[in-house]
């Protein structure tokens, strides 16, 4: 097999290494920059841009412009996250026939995978220039707390960008082992994961090559985009009473704003103060209206006060189910580009008694940890063994509408556990298993990964057939369930798949119509 890239596929940025001579490198494009924007466009001549090209014109193109989608993969259409999204975002957001969210843009309806699809394909298409061979195999990063069918449309994603996805493996993860390379010292250290669209806390345990996770938690709906949007909210309110004008039916003003959102939040990180000033952002009956005013780094910090509070909370409950405690931390490492805020920095170094590790860079280090353990998975790195964990407790629904939990969160994968359910009827033929990942003790309440029915067992009194439901978590956190009648020995099994998910049928169109435009690498 050729060589293997990693690739950090991230909400608003993402990263594509390789390990070159022993050692992870993070691989530029061809502008020289070592990320490219997670967008997707479509020009009003028809002509599709990916990266700093679309993102270049989204104000322009707002309506025609994709980004984030990572916030939406894998999740229902009517979730309160992606409902949300639509009111966030100036593309179109509709229901797919699994329902699932799809985006409608200027030429077409997209899923959700085929566009991180396509985001892919361009971090390939790096890697290929700059390797000056064709690849394909990837391991992809995703956060943590990503659930399976997250998981399972990511795998889509690089197939449909025509990669061979080796493993899924976890941002913290990524980011232990890139800290990790070189050093041989037994240390437990804790990352904590701030990204433009998700947050993730892992605490992990390192010693001779070999990376343990302990306990991961998060968020997979919090990240700097929830900080741009609480900026927005604050300039549209004073736009607002300013001039009575509400702008948010407004989708090329909406855009402005978020981008000035965003770059007035990033100049807040270095200064005190800032100007943001979009001018004809609007206009009625008395002309042309400006928007000017001035943020303060402490207005920005009570805007988003209860956002960082709200990681922390996930950072003590990380620390518990590790079962360590502060003090036992022997380094802190700060990822994700929303870390480099210095309240979120200051909050950390409170929480933890002690300043983050500065030698990482935040933007990086997912994505040469990807490329670590890709050279791990061929070969080619050796010494280094990850053990991850499982981010939410799997189980099944039972009678009344329990959810009885067979594997609980944070064991370690790759895991396979069994036990044995029985009938609740006289003469019950059939059951049906409804598979669950999640942390509440109503069924309902948690993220139905999939069902099937296990038919055919023979009559007999309830509560005496004995049926055996086994659960498997692969290295890459997919997972599988089986259920089989002791008694025949009879056994229905599946690799769970959501109703968000694409279909079979649907993914080997997508990879199909994706190959026919294939170009061979030519060296
Ligand atoms: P990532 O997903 O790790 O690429 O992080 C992207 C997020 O980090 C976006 O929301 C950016 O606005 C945010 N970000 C990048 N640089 C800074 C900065 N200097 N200060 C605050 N936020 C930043």
């Amino acid at each position: 097999m050729g060589r293997v890239i990693g690739i950090d596929l991230g909400t608003s940025n993402s990263c594509v290494a390789v390990v070159e001579d022993g050692r992870p490198i993070v691989i530029p494009n061809s502008g020289g920059y070592k990320i490219t924007p997670s967008f997707f466009a479509v020009s009003p001549d028809g002509q599709q841009l990916v990266g700093y090209p679309a993102r270049r014109q989204a104000i322009t193109n707002a309506a025609n412009t994709v980004f984030a989608t990572k916030r939406l993969i894998g999740r229902r259409f009517g979730s309160a996250e992606v409902q949300r999204s639509m009111e966030l975002y100036s593309y179109g957001i509709v229901e797919g026939p699994n329902e699932d969210p799809r985006i409608e843009i200027v030429d077409r309806t997209y899923t959700c995978a085929e566009v991180s699809g396509i985001i892919l394909g361009e971090m390939k298409r790096i890697a290929e220039a700059y390797l000056g061979d064709s690849v394909e195999a990837a391991v992809i990063t995703v956060p943590a707390y990503f659930n399976d069918t997250q998981r399972q449309s990511t795998r889509d994603a690089g197939r449909i960008a025509g990669l061979d996805v080796l493993r899924i493996i976890n941002e913290p993860a990524a980011a232990a082992l890139a800290y990790g390379m070189g050093r041989d010292a037994e240390e437990k250290i804790a990352i904590y994961d701030l990204g433009g669209g998700t947050f993730d806390m892992s605490i992990l345990e390192m010693s001779d090559g070999v990376v343990e996770v302990l306990a991961t938690a998060g968020d997979t709906f919090l990240g700097g985009e929830d900080f741009d949007r609480r900026i927005v909210e604050h300039l549209l309110a004073g736009f607002e009473e300013e001039n009575g004008i509400d702008l948010r039916s407004d989708s090329t003003a909406m855009q402005r704003l978020k981008d000035a959102a965003e770059k007035a939040k990033c100049v807040l990180s270095l200064r005190d103060r800032t100007e943001i000033n979009l001018p004809f952002i609007a206009s009625d009956g008395g002309g042309a209206r400006h928007l000017s005013c001035e943020l303060r780094r402490d207005e920005l910090e009570a805007l988003v006060e209860d956002i960082v509070d709200e990681t922390l909370r996930s950072v003590e409950r990380c620390v518990r189910d590790s079962g360590l405690s502060n003090e036992d931390i022997d380094h802190v490492v700060v990822v994700g580009g929303q870390s480099r805020m210095p309240m979120v920095q200051q909050a950390v170094t409170d929480y933890f008694e002690q300043r983050p590790h500065k030698g990482v860079n935040p933007d990086e280090v997912v994505a040469l940890g990807a490329a670590i353990q890709g050279s791990a998975l061929v070969g080619g790195t050796q010494d280094v063994l990850l053990l991850d964990v499982t981010p939410l407790s799997l189980g099944i629904s039972t009678y009344g509408g329990h959810f009885t939990r067979l594997i609980d969160r944070n064991t370690t994968v790759p895991v396979n556990k069994s036990h044995l359910f029985t009938t609740t009827r006289d003469d019950q033929a059939a059951v049906k298993i409804r598979v669950l990942q999640g942390e509440n003790e109503v069924a309902l309440e948690n993220d139905l990964l999939g069902e099937f029915v296990l038919a055919g067992i023979p009559p007999a009194p309830k509560g005496e057939p004995e049926i055996e439901v086994s659960f498997d978590i692969d290295s890459s956190g997919i997972v599988s369930v089986s259920a089989r009648d002791v008694a025949t020995g009879m056994e229905q099994s599946i690799t769970v798949n959501s109703k968000s998910t694409l279909s079979a049928e649907e993914l080997e169109l997508l990879i199909e119509e994706n190959s026919l435009f294939d170009v061979e690498f030519k060296a």
